[in-house]
């Protein structure tokens, strides 16, 4: 079966995407950042979602643990290339730009890093940016723009198929979600 992969900073919304696409109330969300470190399989109807652990700095955790969680995932993603018909990273619209403000002349930001990593394994991407009842109207094109352009991509936003503008919490955004994992699987069964 082919496999669906769910990953994201911690917080951003993933147990929420998981829950949905799952209907398993035991999915628990707002959950403290950081408690799950396991990866989670759930074997639906026409492939298995993999909920991966939330990456990235969280207060309290030692900067060990998040270097073996990124490595983790990082190697999941290695090993699985080829059987995973696409990888749902999910990013948090607001918080996004103000931390890779912070970090961009220190390091890779995470989140791009993880980016370039799946697009250079050839897996497909969705680009969830939730929690986008956070940002004004009138700013979220603007703001989906310089995601873009932080991810290597040329704006306007819309050009790119796979970018889902979201709000998880009411649902929205989840009907195109659906419709982009749905077209990946067919594909992907397609080539094998
Ligand atoms: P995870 O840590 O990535 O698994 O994130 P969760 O799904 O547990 O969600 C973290 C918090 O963000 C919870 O309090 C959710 O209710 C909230 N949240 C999820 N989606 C949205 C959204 O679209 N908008 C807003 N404002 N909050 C959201």
């Amino acid at each position: 079966k082919p496999k669906v992969v769910v990953v994201g900073r911690s917080n951003v919304g993933k147990s929420t995407l998981v829950r949905l696409l799952t209907g398993d109330k035991r999915v628990r969300v707002g959950k403290r950042p950081g408690v799950t470190l396991r990866i989670n399989e759930y074997e639906l109807k026409n492939y298995t979602l993999v909920d991966m652990p939330g990456f990235g700095f969280i207060k309290g955790r030692p900067k060990e643990i998040e270097e073996r969680v990124k490595d983790n995932i990082v190697r999941y993603l290695e090993e699985n290339a080829d059987q995973i018909a696409t990888a749902i990273q999910i990013i948090d619209g607001k918080s996004f730009i103000e931390i890779v403000e912070r970090w961009k002349d220190k390091e890779i930001p995470i989140d791009i890093e993880m980016f370039d990593f799946i697009t250079e394994l050839k897996i497909s991407p969705i680009l969830v940016v939730n929690k986008m009842d956070k940002i004004k109207k009138n700013e979220r094109d603007k703001i989906l723009n310089s995601i873009c352009e932080y991810l290597k991509m040329s704006p306007p936003w819309h050009q790119w198929k796979f970018i889902v503008p979201a709000c998880l919490k009411k649902g929205e955004g989840l009907d195109e979600i659906k419709r982009l994992i749905n077209k990946r699987v067919e594909v992907f069964k397609k080539l094998k």
